[in-house]
């Protein structure tokens, strides 16, 4: 399934390794928040280290919009991972250039280097032949364990992997077989649970599950474009007016296959404290707003999904950030956690719903990379991916 070189597929010791990695972590205070994406690398980067390579990491971290900017710096995810591996870590304040070979010089192995963030420069996202060369120029080999990253072809995740031998870490293996299995050969039946604000950044993701998924289970504003689509008035529910065609031929298309929602929560205002009610599908009232899936739907989908073979999860059910409108979207955690079936969980929201639950490792696999692992399930070749050598 799997079929490109691994690590441990070519020799590291004595190499300089240069791998991306995605430390693009939440900071507050100059401190890792969430250590979690750099917790998911430590397999790959301790690999290296036992095989006596010298491991130069490095990553983008938000999305700086002009050049070098301290709040969006490298350093705090150096110092964490420093304490993770108890030992020191180096960084280097450029991430390509003299400074940056200078530092990946000095290496020896065993010896770890975090550079700067790589959007700090244009070349980055431009996938600048250019830039994919400096990075090349530090290292022998070139690993790509930044799963969350993979859809995107830029200098450090895509460009650097022609110029020097690319080869794939464990993690971004992890993710790829487990996504890879679940559309390619899932354990029937297949639900996948879609949520989230807009629907247009998941048509082509809809579309693509409705021919592979025995089910598809749609909540979230997203839920509301259909409604609107099939002619209820939505009061001030958040509708995409300029998905409604597509969610007209979806719904025409679509079959039994996609369930929505059967009742919903509304609010006189967008606000925790808001006036609330719970009502089946049809018009809301002027001045309301859907902002979750009402008990019944979480009942419905529930038995979905406790009945399901392979559960893929992205996107919340409602409002979640506001506890009165978060029962939907923990309902379905819970409904996901007790299952027996394969389950996947993506996308920051819904990760970050299981964890406040306390559910994640009722979780089959939970994916570090919410963009990518929705190109995935779109059908979508990753350009990270398809860059690394063939086995
Ligand atoms: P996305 O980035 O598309 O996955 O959307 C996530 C956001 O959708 C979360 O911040 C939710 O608060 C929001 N959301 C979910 N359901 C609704 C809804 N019914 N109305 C407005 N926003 C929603």
């Amino acid at each position: 399934m799997f079929n490109k070189k691994l690590i441990t597929d070519i020799d590291v010791k004595g190499k300089r390794v240069l791998a991306r990695v995605d430390f693009n972590v939440p900071i507050k205070d100059g401190k890792v928040e969430d250590d979690t994406r750099i917790v998911a690398a430590l397999p790959t980067i301790k690999y290296l280290l036992d095989h006596g390579a010298a491991v130069i990491l490095c990553s983008h971290l938000g999305r700086p919009k002009e050049g070098p900017d301290p709040k969006y710096s490298m350093r705090p995810t150096a110092e964490h991972l420093s304490k993770l591996l108890g030992k020191p870590v180096a960084f280097s304040d450029e991430c390509v250039g003299p400074v940056a070979e200078a530092a990946a010089k000095a290496l020896k192995p065993g010896d770890v280097l975090v550079l700067e963030n790589t959007r700090f420069y244009k070349g980055e996202t431009k996938n600048d032949p250019e830039m994919a060369k400096q990075l090349a120029a530090l290292a022998d080999i070139y690993v790509n364990d930044a799963f969350g990253s993979a859809h995107r072809a830029h200098a450090s995740t895509e460009g650097v992997a022609h110029y020097l031998p690319a080869v794939a870490g464990f993690l971004m293996e992890k993710e790829i077989k487990y996504l890879g299995e679940a559309i390619s050969n899932p354990k029937r039946p297949f639900v996948a649970i879609l949520g989230g604000a807009k629907i247009v950044d998941k048509i082509g993701v809809i579309r693509n599950l409705l021919k592979i998924a025995d089910t598809v289970l749609i909540g979230g504003g997203m839920a509301n474009t259909f409604f609107k689509a099939q002619g209820y008035p939505m009061g001030e529910s958040l509708v995409d007016g300029e998905a409604l065609e597509t969610a007209r031929e979806i719904l025409q298309d679509a079959g039994p296959r996609l369930r929505l929602p059967v009742d919903v929560v509304i609010a006189d205002k967008f606000d925790n404290n808001a006036h609330t009610k719970i009502i089946d599908v049809g018009a809301v009232p002027e001045g309301w707003a859907i902002l979750d899936i009402g008990p019944e739907t979480v009942a419905a989908y529930s038995k979905v999904i406790k009945d399901a073979g392979t559960v893929v999860w992205n996107g919340p059910m409602g409002v979640f950030e506001m506890p009165n409108f978060a029962k939907g979207t923990f309902g379905i955690a819970q409904a996901v956690a007790e299952s027996q079936a394969v389950s996947i969980v993506g996308g920051g929201d819904s990760v970050s719903a299981l964890n406040q639950s306390g559910l994640s490792d009722k979780i089959t696999h939970i994916s570090t990379g919410g963009g990518a692992s929705l190109e995935m399930l779109e059908g979508l070749t990753l350009p990270g991916v398809a860059a690394l050598q063939d086995k």
